[in-house]
């Protein structure tokens, strides 16, 4: 079975990639991925030369390039992930957002309705999308399913259009589709222009520590192999048309979060107590800025039995040893274009 995997260099793709390739040699993983900034190989070194993997470098933008890549390969599944995910950069560039976010998953979602012949086994168009489609919460409540789609930044609006798209195709046109929404990932290969690589990398060059306004955003966190897991599961147990809010059950203020880091830091690097949280700097708010999220996991809990394998403390502990092991890698991603991106982002 050919099951095509969108965004697998980046991030959570290439967590997802990895598990798909060991865990289903029966499968054939293609994974399609443009190579932005956020894209890179070296996410996937130890897998790149499986049999049951081919790697494709494309831009779902790109309509006659995704359908000549469906007519060929016939997929039976897609899991897609490609996208720019950042809000910070949606900020400076909307218009890139809607082209690889909506214009690209319609892109997908065309070349799928036109080889799906609604005889395959597992067939499902499966969006990974986010918690910031349904806006801000106060100081209380959680989102559910139900919570009315409100996004407040280019990003989250992109990923809403695209979630919205998703849908009505499985609506007007019947097609298989799955959608989650999660909360923040966090883990190993994470491109550190979000907040916890961001942080550890630049605790290690002993630089400032940007923090956003007066610190007191909230977020949900959760481990990247442990939203790897959970896609695994509703890509082959979920129901069709329905959507399940995928979460660490573990909300942080940044303020806190960035304390919790250093003090971590400081202990890893030998450095005296205390010396890492001097470089926090509160720095003027990014526009728009949610207050809170916090996500409702009970569906996908209850009806498919997934709850976070790891706490916090142990995947913070895991990420945190992985980017000091890794320096090379660290290296590569935060010189060059980096470099432009960060004195223009925090000048
Ligand atoms: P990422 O930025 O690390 O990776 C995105 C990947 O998509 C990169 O490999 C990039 O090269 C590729 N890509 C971008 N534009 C493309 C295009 N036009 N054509 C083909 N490939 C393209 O992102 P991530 O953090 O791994 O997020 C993956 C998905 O999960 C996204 O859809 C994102 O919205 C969603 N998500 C992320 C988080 C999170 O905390 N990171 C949380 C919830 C949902």
């Amino acid at each position: 079975m050919n099951i095509l995997i969108t965004g697998g260099a980046g991030f959570i793709g290439s967590h997802v990639i990895r598990l798909f390739v060991k865990t289903y040699p029966n499968y054939h993983i293609f994974n399609l991925d443009a190579l932005t900034y956020a894209g890179n190989l070296e996410n996937l070194k130890d897998i790149e030369n499986e049999s049951n993997y081919t790697f494709i470098k494309a831009d779902i933008a790109d309509e006659e390039i995704v359908d000549s890549l469906f007519n060929k390969y016939k997929f039976e599944g897609v899991i897609h992930l490609a996208a720019e995910s950042h809000v910070d950069r949606s900020i400076i560039d909307p218009l890139a957002f809607v082209k690889t976010n909506v214009l690209g998953t319609i892109n997908l979602l065309n070349a799928f309705k036109k080889c799906w012949r609604g005889d395959f086994i597992n067939k499902r168009f499966y969006h990974i999308s986010t918690d910031e489609v349904y806006g801000a919460l106060g100081e209380s409540g959680l989102f559910t399913e139900q919570t009315p789609y409100s996004p407040n930044s280019p990003y989250s609006a992109s990923k809403a259009g695209s979630d919205h798209f998703v849908r009505a195709y499985g609506e007007t046109y019947n097609l298989p589709y799955v959608i989650t929404n999660c909360s923040n990932n966090y883990g190993q290969n994470q491109f550190p222009e979000k907040l916890i690589p961001l942080f550890i990398n630049n605790i290690i060059q002993n630089i400032p520590l940007p923090v956003y306004g007066d610190g007191n955003y909230t977020r949900d966190w959760l481990y990247v192999k442990d939203h790897a897991i959970a896609i695994d599961l509703v890509f082959h147990k979920g129901i069709n048309g329905e959507t399940y809010n995928i979460g660490g059950f573990n909300e942080w203020k940044n303020i806190d979060l960035v304390k919790l880091l250093c003090k971590k830091m400081d202990d890893k690097l030998g450095r005296p107590k205390g010396s890492s949280e001097l470089l926090i700097t509160y720095i003027k708010d990014r526009p728009g800025h949610d207050l809170r999220y916090a996500i409702d996991a009970s569906k996908i809990k209850n009806e498919l039995g997934w709850i976070p394998s790891v706490t916090f403390e142990q995947g913070l502990e895991k990420t945190i040893s992985w980017y000091l092991s890794n320096e090379v890698w660290l290296n590569n991603v935060t010189s060059g274009q980096y470099q432009t991106y960060y004195k223009k982002q925090y000048k």
